[in-house]
């Protein structure tokens, strides 16, 4: 189990930094940089769109990562300690990104 910070506030499972799915996907298969990267798991929080406020921020979750390049990835499986979603203000899945990933060297 990874620890995430997420700091994409408008996804509607975004609570406190933290992310309210058991797990996600991240998505980047032929990413060489972080910005190539992003989670697959985004939904965006809309004006009226139904929110569950009992929600529970999970530290630790599954990553399921498409992204084969980085040196974490082991069987599409995120093998890092902890790891940060990035992109704030975002509206689609693409302006996210893992910014841990690491190109394998
Ligand atoms: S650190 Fe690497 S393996 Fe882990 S989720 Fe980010 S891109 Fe995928």
């Amino acid at each position: 189990m990874t620890k995430l910070e997420c700091s994409v506030t408008n996804c509607l499972h975004n609570t406190d930094n933290c992310c309210c799915k058991h797990a996600i996907v991240v998505d980047g298969c032929d990413a060489k940089e972080a910005y190539e990267t992003c989670c697959g798991s985004f939904d965006q929080k809309k004006e009226g769109a139904f929110q569950n406020l009992f929600q529970t921020p999970e530290s630790r979750l599954e990553i399921d990562c498409e992204a084969v390049n980085c040196v974490y990835n082991e069987k599409r499986r995120c093998s890092a300690g902890k790891i940060g979603i990035t992109g704030d203000g975002a509206s689609d899945a693409s302006h996210t990104e893992c910014a841990t990933f690491r190109m394998r060297g």
